[in-house]
C-alpha cells in the first residue's frame, strides 16, 4: 500500500480490528490479549498430516484475519505473520523449512486473497530465519481447475470442490527441509488436505500445515449454530 493510502486511512478512521480505537494495526491492549499460541488443531481435519494453528478464529483474532484479508488492511500483516511463524516452528523439530502456501479458492476474495498470501508467508519467514531457522518459500502449488468460493459451502461441499484441484511443482527442497503448507485459516481443512495430496503425488514429503487460526471443529460448531 502506498505510505499516502496508509496515512489517509488513518485519517478516514482505521481502527484496532480488535476493539475499535483509533490504530492502524491492534492496539497494544489487543495484542497483548491474543498472543500467538500454537497448538494441534483438534480433531485433525483428515489433512493426513499435523496441522498446527496459533489460535482459534474467533474474537480479536477472527476480526484480524478479516479486517486483514477483506479490507486489506496491510500492517495487519505483521501482526498475522507473528502468529503464522509461531505454527510453523513447533512442525520443524529444528530442521529447515520450506513454506508453500496454499493456493486460494476463486471467488470473492481470491485475486486479492493470493495477493494477501505472499506478503504473509514472506513476512513469517523472515521471522522464521530470526530465529537461525533456514527457510524459504516456494511456490509449489497451482491449480488445475477452477474452484468454487469455500465460504459457501458445507464441509462435503468443500472436500469434492477442492479434489483434484491443484498440481505440485518438481522443485527438489533443500537437503533435509521439511515441507510445511501455510495457509491463513483451517475450516474443514480440505485445501489443506489437497495441497498434501498434490505435493505429494509428485514426491514431496510434507511435515504438517500451520495456519494463523482454526474455526471451531465442525461439530462444536453445528452445535453452537442451533
Ligand atoms: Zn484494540
Amino acid at each position: 500500500m502506498h505510505p499516502l493510502v496508509a496515512a489517509a486511512d488513518l485519517v478516514v478512521g482505521a481502527a484496532c480490528p480488535g476493539c475499535g480505537t483509533p490504530a492502524l494495526r491492534l492496539c497494544r491492549l489487543c495484542g497483548e490479549a491474543v498472543p500467538p499460541d500454537p497448538s494441534t488443531v483438534d480433531p485433525p481435519r483428515q489433512v493426513g498430516v499435523p496441522v498446527v494453528a496459533a489460535g482459534p478464529y474467533s474474537g480479536i483474532l477472527r476480526r484480524t484475519v478479516l479486517a486483514w484479508k477483506e479490507q486489506g488492511r496491510e500492517p495487519l500483516t505483521a501482526v498475522l505473520a507473528c502468529h503464522l511463524a509461531a505454527a510453523v516452528v513447533p512442525l520443524l523439530d529444528d530442521r529447515p523449512a520450506v513454506l508453500v502456501p496454499a493456493p486460494s479458492s476463486a471467488g470473492r476474495w481470491s485475486r486479492r486473497g493470493e495477493d494477501r498470501m505472499g506478503p504473509l508467508v514472506a513476512a513469517a519467514a523472515e521471522r522464521i530465519a530470526a530465529l537461525d531457522v533456514p527457510v524459504s518459500v516456494r511456490r509449489l502449488l497451482v491449480r488445475t481447475r477452477r474452484v468454487a468460493d469455500q465460504t459457501v459451502l458445507g464441509a462435503g461441499g468443500r472436500a469434492a470442490n477442492q479434489h483434484a484441484s491443484m498440481h505440485a511443482g518438481a522443485v527438489v527442497p533443500e537437503r533435509g527441509a521439511l515441507v510445511v503448507v501455510v495457509d491463513d485459516v483451517v475450516t474443514t481443512g480440505s485445501t489443506l488436505a489437497e495441497a498434501v495430496r498434490a505435493l505429494r503425488v509428485r514426491g514431496h514429503g510434507v511435515a504438517g500445515a500451520a495456519v494463523v487460526a482454526a474455526t471451531p471443529a465442525p461439530t462444536a460448531r453445528r452445535r453452537s449454530d442451533l
